[in-house]
């Protein structure tokens, strides 16, 4: 770790600490993609340092971050990544600010962030055990938890091509849903009336593995490059409908959103904490010994159309998670299904245990029979047009805390 002083005044409550540093993709204006770094207000324009020559090989490291995503760079492995880090850590650390500071440094302000990674696939799992028993209390009553839940890091493939980067808009879908009071299996083809965001937490593949190889748990994490906040937009009346036998499936894939910085697990370092006992003992291939889960706080807000001010829904935290990162992964590879770099795996929603930290409207209204207050003064069941959703997240105090910054978007009206 480098000195906790920078020749750079970085804002105390900044979640890009110097301590932090995670990467993404910006343009300012000029259409011209290229890597950077946040660093409190700031950006360390990663290509103009590779041009300055901060991190040796100048041509390689200049090609590798003017390219529009970093699935190369995250393609070059940890011991790469993490030097890289390394560098930028030490130039904001040096005794006094240096000359090239003007080039390298862009004002957070001035930048539009792109979308960090190409996803090649992305899985969801439904790795919260609140969570899952809330949604199964209200979808099947009389058997929440379903017996494979506690053995299984439960999860399905979701859809890659529409993950979008925090500030897209999300589109009401339209769908077959069975209207409320209507006969008995006839759907209409309508918009979605219970459009909802789901709470999670996604993290970025840095390594390939060959098809037909597993991951062991306790590798799990060597193929980690990072974390993202991750809003999995769902359409619970679509959902209802379709999901029986094969799962989700058009309730889901209209869009995801992921928050635009990757806060590399090398980083979250200081942040692991043990997860919560598993009962009973997993199988031999997800055992784990350690601290395998993050203390990230999140937190959910709603801002309704016209409304400068935000209403807080949810306080939640990814420590609450019944199945870890390194467990899903070791999991997901077992039967030789292998992974490729920039592929996303999200945890599923993360509800607490209060019901101020349930991760979904769903829950927090409970199906809708509890509309929440907002500051203009009406009230939510599910998400309408105008509305626009943010989840924060960060781990660590003041001066040195560990961001993600946030994703957000805002609900258009169906076509
Ligand atoms: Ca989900």
């Amino acid at each position: 770790m480098p000195s906790t002083h920078s020749w750079l005044s970085i804002p105390a409550d900044s979640d890009f600490s110097l301590f932090n540093l995670p990467i993404g993709v910006f343009h300012t204006g000029d259409q011209r993609p290229r890597a950077g770094m946040a660093i409190g207000n700031h950006i360390v324009d990663l290509a103009a340092a590779a041009e300055a020559g901060l991190f040796g090989k100048r041509r390689f490291f200049v090609k590798i971050f003017t390219q529009a995503t970093l699935n190369g760079f995250i393609a070059l492995g940890k011991p790469v990544t993490n030097r890289v880090r390394k560098k930028v850590q030490d130039w904001l650390s040096l005794p006094q600010k240096p000359e090239n500071a003007s080039n390298i440094l862009v004002e957070r302000g001035k930048a539009t962030m792109l979308m960090p990674i190409q996803v090649p696939n992305y899985t969801d799992f439904y790795s919260s055990i609140e969570h899952a028993t809330n949604v199964g209390k209200m979808f099947r009553p009389d058997n929440p938890l379903l017996p494979n839940w506690r053995w299984i890091p439960v999860g399905y493939h979701g859809r890659a091509s529409s993950i979008v980067v925090s500030g897209t808009p999300i589109r009401r879908p339209k769908g077959q849903i069975l209207p409320p009071g209507g006969a008995p299996d006839t759907p209409v083809y309508a918009a979605s009336r219970q459009l909802d965001f789901e709470l999670e937490v996604a993290f970025v593949i840095g390594k390939e593995s060959a098809l037909g190889e597993p991951i062991p748990v306790e590798k799990a994490e060597e193929y980690i490059y990072g974390l993202v906040l991750f809003n999995d937009w769902s359409a619970r009346d679509i959902q209802r409908w379709e999901y029986v036998p094969l799962g989700p499936f058009l309730g889901k894939n209209f869009g995801s959103s992921i928050s635009p910085w990757i806060v590399p697990l090398e980083a979250l370092k200081p942040h692991r904490v043990k997860g919560p006992k598993q009962t009973p003992a997993p199988l031999e291939y997800l055992k784990t010994k350690g601290a395998k889960n993050c203390d990230i706080a999140l937190e959910v807000t709603v801002k309704t159309q016209g409304q400068d001010k935000e209403t807080l829904i949810c306080r939640s935290n990814t420590k609450y998670l019944y199945w870890s990162m390194a467990q899903q992964l070791a999991h997901h590879t077992v039967n030789g299904c292998n992974v490729q770099v920039g592929d996303l795996l999200a945890s599923g929603t993360i509800s607490g245990p209060t019901p101020d930290s349930y991760g979904s409207l769903l829950e927090l209204s409970w199906g809708g029979k509890n509309p929440l207050n907002m500051a203009d003064g009406s009230t939510r069941t599910f998400l309408q047009d105008g509305d626009t959703l943010t989840i924060r997240g960060w781990a660590g105090e003041n001066g040195a805390k560990i961001g993600f910054g946030e994703v957000s978007g805002a609900v258009l009206p169906a076509l």
